[in-house]
């Protein structure tokens, strides 16, 4: 105690806190002399509608089973047990199909965290490895970049701990931001600006995506060119990984397509396969091109180029097309598109998905958060890793990186909103549920005089939070 003020010791920080306030992290107040938790503990249940019911803990007027047979704690709102010596927040005993199980609850600090983006689109977003920016201080880069999408990762301990102070703070608003739900604005150094939010479409430089590719342009090709046969006489599908030329194309050579005498300039790969058409951009099939036809030497008349020959260009998303016909010099001349083509491109549109951001939090929960579950932190790793421990963040699923320690990711969008926190030390909070038999609970060092029912963590409450919150789960 100083004054009025009492020591909050839930993280490093070790904020006082005078009464009637919160701590630097808002997730902790002081009532009446009383360090509680801020937010209810959030309880999932399948069985219960939509819609946030709540319950105090150790209410005198609480009517003994205000929560359906299904209910499952979760770490959010749990609180921590920093420094880890201690019990988690919530050990609580259940039977799944008869079997005496043991789920262990906390909100897990996290130095040692960051967070993967998927972008669903082919505009140039950075060169890889260029440093992505928050708030103008660097809090991760461009990775490499996957099928008709670009990645980013971001956070990481040398953005949160191992620059400066503001490097610190604006990588973990960045990541907070992101693993709640909101739209965050980055920077790309010799980039883009581009904004993220998890589940929504993402907005380059000031242009909302909506097309995710349908793929490459070779791919293209392999899907539709059974349905230009006989309308066109050659489609190049434009695309800045991998252009396609139908005649030269297996796909065409199969199906029975002449030769054009058309010349596509760039890398040729195989036949009908192009890379290095142009440059990285934010024109056709996230190439820099606007006029496609720059792609395209002078035609050859001895490989079967023609006064009349019908020439169609389509991106990888079918949002950009242009039809030509070649002039009795063998020069591309624009026509509008005829209309027994139109269902062509719009097929090409309509195979594209919608593009979005996915945002996975990754952590590392392999430290020393593990005492809190087990006097033997090590036996609880190796029961994740040999799959008999479940591993769930607020209930979601989570992918367990094969290896040492217990690395996971789970996607941001299958939490309940709000489900991550943050610490000024910066590390991110966030919540974590070990589920497990009992048995194997107490054969690996749990803490067996800290296991309740769901009925006693109910009337008795844990060491900080005053109310749980059940929400319903599909
Ligand atoms: S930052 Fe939050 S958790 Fe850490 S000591 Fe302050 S109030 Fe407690």
């Amino acid at each position: 105690m100083t004054g009025e003020k009492i020591r909050c010791d839930a993280c490093p920080v070790m904020c006082y806190i005078a009464p009637g306030q919160t701590g630097a992290c808002a997730r902790y107040a002081n009532d009446a002399g009383r360090i509680v938790r801020t937010d209810p503990v959030v309880m999932l249940s399948a069985a219960t509608a939509r819609g946030a019911r709540i319950v105090p803990f150790a209410a005198r007027d609480w009517d003994g089973d205000p929560f359906p047979d299904d209910t499952r704690v979760t770490g959010i709102g749990a609180g921590t047990t920093y420094p880890d010596y201690k019990p988690a927040p919530f050990i609580v005993s259940s039977q799944v199909d008869g079997a005496d199980m043991v789920t262990v609850v906390t909100e897990a600090i996290f130095s040692y965290c960051g967070v993967k983006v998927k972008i669903d689109t082919d505009r140039f977003l950075g060169p890889e490895t260029a440093v992505v920016r928050f708030q103008g201080e660097a809090a991760g880069h461009v990775t490499t970049a996957e099928y008709g999408s670009q990645m980013l990762s971001l956070g990481g301990v040398h953005h949160l701990t191992g620059g400066t102070k503001s490097e610190g703070r604006a990588t973990c608003a960045a990541l907070l931001a992101l693993c709640n739900g909101q739209a965050v604005e980055l920077t790309i150094d010799g980039g883009s600006l581009v904004v993220v939010q998890a589940g929504a479409a993402p907005i380059v430089d000031g242009r909302p995506e909506n097309r995710m590719r349908v793929g490459c342009g070779s791919a293209t090709i392999g899907m539709f060119a059974a349905q230009w046969r006989g309308l066109v006489d050659e489609v190049v599908v434009v695309d800045d990984h991998i252009t396609g030329g139908v005649s030269e194309h297996q796909a065409g050579r199969v199906l029975g397509w002449e030769p054009t005498g058309i010349r596509i300039l760039g890398h040729r790969s195989t036949p009908g396969r192009y890379f290095k058409v142009s440059e990285p951009g934010s024109g056709w099939g996230g190439t820099k091109l606007t006029d496609p036809l720059q792609i395209l030497e002078a035609w050859n008349a001895k490989k079967g180029a023609r006064a009349g020959l019908r020439l169609l260009m389509v991106s990888t998303t079918g949002e950009e097309f242009a039809y030509f016909v070649l002039d009795d010099a063998l020069v591309p001349q624009p026509v509008p598109l005829p209309d027994a083509l139109l269902p062509t491109v719009r097929l090409i549109d309509e195979n594209c998905e919608p593009s979005r951001c996915t945002v996975l939090f990754m952590g590392g929960a392999g430290g020393s958060l593990r005492a809190g579950v087990t006097r033997n932190p090590v036996r609880l790793t190796q029961s994740v890793q040999g799959g008999e421990t479940r591993l769930t963040s607020g209930g979601a699923e989570c992918y367990v990186w094969p290896g040492g320690g217990i690395t996971f990711m789970v996607d941001v969008t299958r939490l309940p909103p709000g489900a991550f926190g943050h610490v000024p030390t910066p590390a991110l909070v966030a919540p974590l549920e070990f589920t497990l038999p009992r048995a194997v609970y107490l054969a690996m060092g749990g803490h067996d005089a800290a296991v309740r029912s769901l009925d006693q963590v109910l009337r008795e409450g844990g060491e900080y939070p005053l109310a749980a919150r059940l929400v319903g789960q599909g």
